[in-house]
């Protein structure tokens, strides 16, 4: 079917010869060669014209009759718009699809980096918070799913976004910009799975005609085959819904150079022509086939990115030798570190090194496995901080440990470290704490002195300069900067690492979910639960994953014949306490915290689109 469907189309494309030798070397879906991922995403924001509602039902509608599907970003003041306007259609059509969030307003100055710009960590979050937080929940509740991703509007970019996200439990940062980024490979920052500045692995195809749709093609082409060779990936292609039906950018008729128009002054952008509308839907159904059907390619989702990646470093602890390694790769840089299959933050490194410092304190030994905690890099650079010095082990231990008890009051690592008195920058404490587990790992005692190492922060430069090229977005005022805020998002790199794709990918596609039965769905739930590193809390009594199951399998056998579908399940068993109401909580290896029924939720819609 698929060889099929793929020759006929690569004929009338004439691009038989290229799709000819690619079958010299690879089989389609050969299941040896790795998966190469395609996310289709839409930022889903023009609120003026209402034709783009129809061209984002149309394009959920070509997803859905190709039987796959996108990611669309909605804007808050969009999904509030397509209520209002009576549009169920548009949301039932979207609700198809994943659901991602795309912030209020969009483009109505001042947008985040207009109003972060000059804020503290602190106060930049709670800003974000307060002007975003609307949004999020009108999306949230308007198609009732929760977003799974976020993406700033054109460049407007900021740090303390992310900050925001773990509080709503987004766990992807889908966009494309250039503030920070990982040779163009998705990475963490922030604690958060970003699918950002993916470039190199990023295209798209002009929807002019049957040449510029050959183009694209070539270019999908050999963006995969470049994913195939390095063992699979992820690539990234978004289009606005808006581009199907405007002639002009709506924000750009309205935003652009910081002009800021009062509501009534707002502008519809001009129309383009139904038959060019026409003509460009005609385009993409045709290029989503190609892109679908090129050897190995699985479209995926915002939502099954994140379970792609998972992030090892908190599904299992670090052995005696792994801590070692951490210490040896931090004392020669400042840096991310990749242990086997696991990359650790900076961060994170300074989190289980200062526990083995305390662990050895107490016993003599390295302790035998140590878990990260996640916390945020520093809020502000260290001002005055010493050069060079020897502290007494005990000033160390000391600090180690209060550095652990900040790092867990302020969910972030101290701006400054105070060691004896002294006041040492953060990137020479993690360098000289590296050195000294190093030095322990080795000889098995604890150095009767820790000389200060400076320490060399080599990370920093995966976050851009300020600079021009950051902020060319239409709507910015002339010469905007942020240098601050830039400064900031540097400080974030110490959260900044790869990103690994899981190993433990199906071979095979998992049954549809049509296939599986509610009784199926929720033995799958079960087993989720069982199998899950994250611990279920019941009136503040912490149930580890196979504890959890007993209680969930208990209380499902005490509810009978009540329990028809895995969402009964999970409203009438897998919610709250019978016997004080109160609502079950998860508290997830990275250090997050939700709701019982939304972590479950989550789960099952991992199962019913086949268990990724
Ligand atoms: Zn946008």
């Amino acid at each position: 079917m698929r060889v099929k469907g793929l020759t006929v189309f690569a004929v009338s494309l004439g691009l038989l010869s290229m799709a000819g030798s690619l079958w010299a070397g690879e089989s389609p879906g050969n299941p040896t060669s790795p998966p190469v991922y395609v996310s289709f995403w839409f930022d889903t924001e023009d609120y003026l014209l209402p034709a783009s509602d129809d061209a984002a039902q149309r394009l959920a509608d070509i997803f859905t009759s190709q039987g796959v599907q996108a990611t669309f970003k909605v804007v808050g003041e969009k999904a509030r718009v397509l209520r209002d306007r009576g549009r169920a259609d548009v949301i039932a059509a979207l609700r198809r699809h994943d659901i991602g969030y795309h912030t209020d307003f969009h483009s109505v100055h001042p947008t985040p980096s207009e109003y972060s710009r000059d804020l503290d960590w602190n106060d930049g979050v709670a800003e974000f918070i307060r002007r975003e937080g609307r949004g999020f929940e009108d999306v949230r509740t308007i198609f009732g799913m929760d977003p799974s991703c976020y993406g700033q509007p054109g460049s407007s970019w900021t740090p303390e976004s992310y900050a925001a996200l773990r509080r709503w439990n987004i766990p992807v940062y889908l966009d494309d910009a250039s503030q920070v980024g990982l040779d163009g490979r998705p990475f963490w920052y922030c604690g958060v799975l970003n699918a950002f500045n993916l470039s190199g692995f990023t295209t798209r195809c002009t929807l002019q005609n049957d040449a510029t749709l050959d183009e694209g093609c070539k270019q999908f082409e050999q963006v995969r085959q470049r994913a195939a060779r390095e063992g699979g990936g992820l690539i990234s292609i978004y289009y606005h819904p808006c581009e199907w039906v405007h002639e002009k950018f709506w924000d750009g008729v309205n935003f652009s150079k910081g002009s800021n128009p009062p509501r009534e002054q707002w502008q519809k952008p001009p129309q383009k022509p139904a038959e060019a509308t026409e003509r460009q839907f005609a385009l993409f159904a045709r290029y989503l086939e190609y892109a679908r059907t090129r050897p190995n390619v699985r479209l995926v989702t915002a939502r099954e990115i994140a379970t792609l990646y998972p992030d090892g470093a908190y599904q299992r602890s670090f052995t005696r030798e792994e801590i070692a390694a951490m210490a040896r790769a931090l004392a020669r840089e400042v840096s991310f570190v990749r242990l086997g299959d696991r990359t650790v933050s900076a961060a994170e490194g300074v989190s289980v090194l200062a526990q083995a410092v305390v662990g050895f304190d107490k016993s003599r030994q390295i302790p035998e496995s140590l878990k990260p905690k996640f916390f945020f890099g520093p809020t502000f650079e260290a001002g005055e901080t010493i050069e060079q010095g020897e502290f007494a082990w005990n000033d160390w231990v000391k600090a180690c440990r209060d550095c652990l008890t900040a790092t867990e009051k302020l969910s972030r690592l101290p701006s400054v470290m105070r060691v004896g008195g002294k006041v040492v920058a953060p990137v020479d404490f993690a360098a000289t704490l590296a050195t000294a587990v190093g030095s322990i790992a080795e000889t098995g005692r604890a150095p009767k002195a820790v000389r200060l190492v400076k320490g060399n922060w080599t990370v920093a430069k995966y976050v851009a300069d300020d600079s021009p090229r950051l902020w060319g977005w239409v709507i910015f005022p002339d010469n905007f900067s942020a240098p601050k805020m830039m400064a900031l998002a540097r400080l974030q790199s110490w959260t900044l690492k790869p990103a690994i794709l899981s190993a433990a990918q199906p071979k095979t596609a998992a049954p549809a979910a049509s296939a599986l039965s509610e009784k199926q769905k929720i033995a799958a739930l079960l087993g989720v639960i069982e199998k899950s590193p994250d611990i279920f809390v019941r009136n503040d009594e912490e149930y580890p994953s196979p504890a959890a199951r007993q209680l969930m399998e208990y209380k499902l056998k005490a509810a009978g014949d009540g329990i028809k579908t895995a969402n009964d399940f999970i409203e009438q068993v897998a919610t709250r306490s019978k016997t004080t109401g109160r609502v079950y909580m998860v508290k997830m290896s990275d250090g997050r915290t939700t709701e019982s029924a939304r972590w479950l939720r989550a789960r099952l819609a991992e199962i019913e689109r086949g268990g990724r």
